[in-house]
């Protein structure tokens, strides 16, 4: 698997400090217009700035914050270039940095809650509207429901999305996407959630999506090469029932399924710890075993 290098396009980034220094503009010519142009420094004037600089200095940290925050979910871009994408929030400024915005030639949602189907929404926009465009339909497997959800997202009344996805429904069961053997199994999720089994040239990575502990995730997950696995909740705390797994949970996974090497996904900064997620983990499987990290590249 292989994964290119940035697009030479202007981002999010170039529009967000263009918006950030005409905001900083705009505070300044307020201030010009309240005391005069500097030559009666009032103690309005003087706090005026102080308040400008203040903005000013968190907007800088806001926008190194939101860098660092891009950089790392760039990480996540280790892909073929025969892409089947699952787009988690986020992965369409990956996508369009690392590999390019029309690169993908399949989407796969694993399931319809929001953190894991927007990007599929924005995308729209992308393909109908491109200068260049629309481009013909993509393939889009996505469970029951996933036209009438994306239309519903993407907010005009009466919208489809029919002119820029093909829908094929998902079940349980082993289809070809492109090079790729691919076989979808039901997670313990609260909504119609598939996990996913990519195979190809012999190798296999699995992908758990949104899940509880259940026996079609380690089926899907036998002899994998390589096992992305979610690990939202901290071990040992008061978790509720049938949504996610822990990393004690996803280490015990990968050691019964006999995975070559476990990469931790979905934790939740708000709900636990990265440290005691990874050591949970660890103390359940001995394989090789990160947390992932978005723009590092992962070869299956
Ligand atoms: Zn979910």
């Amino acid at each position: 698997m292989s994964t290119n290098g940035p697009n030479q396009t202007i981002g999010l980034t170039t529009i967000s400090r263009t918006v950030a220094s005409l905001a900083v503009g705009v505070v300044h010519t307020l201030e010009r217009a309240m005391v005069g142009d500097g030559r009666m420094r009032t103690a309005r004037g003087n706090a005026w700035e102080a308040v400008c600089a203040d903005r000013a200095r968190a907007e800088q940290r806001r926008e190194l914050d939101r860098l660092v925050a891009e950089l790392t979910a760039a990480r996540a871009a280790a892909r073929d270039r025969r892409e089947v994408r699952h787009p988690q929030s986020g992965s369409l400024s990956t996508l369009q940095r690392y590999v390019g915005l029309h690169a993908p030639d399949a989407i796969l949602l694993t399931h319809l809650h929001c953190d894991h189907m927007l990007d599929a929404v924005s995308y729209v926009v992308v393909r109908r509207y491109a200068p260049d465009g629309p481009y013909p339909p993509l393939p889009m497997y996505a469970p029951s429901g996933a036209p009438d959800r994306l239309a519903a997202a993407y907010g005009q009344e009466g919208s489809s999305v029919d002119d820029v996805y093909h829908f094929y429904g998902l079940q349980p069961g082993t289809f070809p996407i492109g090079p790729f053997t691919v076989t979808v199994d039901r997670m313990n999720h609260p909504v119609e959630t598939y996990g996913v089994r990519l195979e190809h040239d012999g190798r296999v990575l699995c992908y758990s999506s949104d899940t509880a502990p259940c026996d079609s995730l380690l089926r899907l997950a036998q002899g994998a090469d390589l096992f992305l696995c979610e690990a939202s909740y901290l071990d040992g705390a008061e978790n509720p029932p049938d949504l996610h797994l822990t990393g004690r949970e996803a280490g015990e996974v990968a050691t019964k399924a006999g995975a070559g090497r476990l990469l931790l996904t979905h934790l939740v900064a708000a709900w636990g710890s990265e440290a005691h997620t990874l050591e949970s983990a660890a103390a359940a499987y001995t394989g090789p075993l990160e947390v992932v990290r978005a723009g590092a590249c992962y070869d299956v």
